[in-house]
């Protein structure tokens, strides 16, 4: 059988009709190369990224000092276990530590695998320093934290966790931004609160700082851990390195993942020393956690993160797509709510947003959802404000010739 490199759209397409799992509903392109803001189809078809791989490409596509340390790296060690030291990783875990709040840094393979450990780690903290049993956790409506058995037990949408029961119990929901109705769930046998600053999957929706303050101060008081899921709006989505920063409240955990390590897949888990001290030797490991090539690829990614700036630049660019999307809401009826920070945007209307998608792609410019209403804007945290004011203009263009017929 030939290789499909040369392949044709179509056979390709055919290929995973034949042989994938089909659990995915996928666009209808395949994609072959990228540069900076852009990919590239089969075809050569030219299109504007605002989804950056689901918020993990944020220094766009093919940057030249990324492939570089990729490919030096590779070529000197890819992987050798937990069993020895690499300078990839130790580097890592100091510019992680140095640049947050946390005091120590454990990696491992995606978002999911970071939730879980995370899910562990407080656990093994509340067996450690709580005299009563503390097992329990509080979740919110709306949340995503991955798919394996621990992070879905902890994601807050009926329809991810339909049919996968009977998940981990002692785990309690709470409406996201309801401070009376956490306070009240938040109690003597909890050991951990999960929440994501700023939920991404589940509709692009905005913590309130009173909310988190509310939720540190009462963590404090009994004894639980605060974790922050900034897998998706951590590393300068929202126009801060860490998204805690945003907001002023320093979680106990943080989780990482996405744009950790530009698209190699990797995760992390940063925590406060106090945390640290309760695990031990053997409690918690990932076999390919940090290995030399990834961790080499996010130090370049972090590094330049910080070196250029990139979430004060995500944080302006973003301010001027949020007023143009404003302006948008009010001329277009159809736009019910216009939400977001840095380069994380959602429009909420009153057409289903995979119309709007596939009006968008039509239009040579990827988007995607979050959830059947909101229409979901991830651009690379490098893209122009050209290209964004760009993509404004698109929306009003498919909204206005909507409204014509
Ligand atoms: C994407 C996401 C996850 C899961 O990450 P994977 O790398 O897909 O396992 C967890 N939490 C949040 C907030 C996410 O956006």
């Amino acid at each position: 059988m030939s290789p499909l490199t040369t392949a044709s759209a179509e056979e390709i397409k055919d290929v995973d009709a034949a042989y994938g799992l089909q659990n995915y509903g996928r666009f209808d392109l395949v994609l072959e190369r990228g540069n900076g803001a852009y990919v590239f189809d089969t075809d050569d078809k030219c299109y504007l990224d605002c989804v950056s791989g689901l918020a993990v490409n944020a220094l766009g596509h093919n940057d030249h000092d990324l492939v570089e340390a990729i490919r030096a790296q590779a070529a000197k060690l890819i992987h050798v276990s937990n069993l020895y030291y690499t300078a990839p990783a130790a580097q890592l875990s100091r510019t992680l530590v140095a640049n947050s709040c946390a005091d120590r840094a454990f990696f491992c393979n995606s978002g999911t695998e970071a939730v879980e450990g995370a899910l562990k780690f407080a656990r093994k903290y509340a067996a450690v320093n709580r005299p009563s049993e503390a097992r329990g956790i509080v979740a919110f409506e709306n949340s995503f934290h991955g798919r394996s058995m621990g992070a879905l037990s902890v994601t807050g949408q009926e329809r991810y966790r339909r049919d996968f029961g009977p998940l981990i119990p002692d785990v309690d929901f709470v409406d996201f931004n309801n401070i009376d109705w956490a306070m009240h769930a938040i109690h003597d046998g909890i050991c951990a609160v999960i929440v994501e600053p700023l939920q991404g999957e589940g509709g692009v929706n905005i913590a309130n700082v009173d909310f988190l303050v509310a939720l540190r101060a009462r963590c404090d008081e009994i004894g639980a851990l605060l974790i922050f899921d900034e897998v998706q709006c951590g590393l300068g989505r929202i126009g801060t390195l860490f998204a805690y920063e945003h907001f002023g409240v320093e979680p106990d955990i943080i989780t990482l993942a996405k744009a950790l390590a530009g698209g190699l897949p990797m995760g992390a888990i940063l925590c406060k020393q106090r945390v640290a001290q309760a695990i031990s030797p053997g409690d918690h490991a990932a076999t390919f956690g940090g290995n030399p090539l990834v961790a080499a690829a996010a130090n370049v990614v972090v590094d330049k993160l910080i070196d250029l700036d990139l979430p004060q630049q995500a944080k302006e660019c973003g301010e001027k797509f949020e007023a143009r999307l404003k302006a948008l809401q009010q001329k277009h009826a159809t736009i019910k709510d216009v939400k977001g920070l840095g380069l994380i945007w959602g429009v909420e209307t009153e057409i289903d947003a995979s119309e709007l998608v596939a009006e968008f792609q039509a239009r040579q410019i990827l988007t995607c959802q979050a959830g059947p209403e909101v229409l979901r804007f991830l651009p690379p945290l490098i893209i122009t404000e050209d290209s964004l004011m760009g993509v404004a203009d698109v929306l009003d263009e498919i909204l206005t010739n909507r409204e014509q017929v």
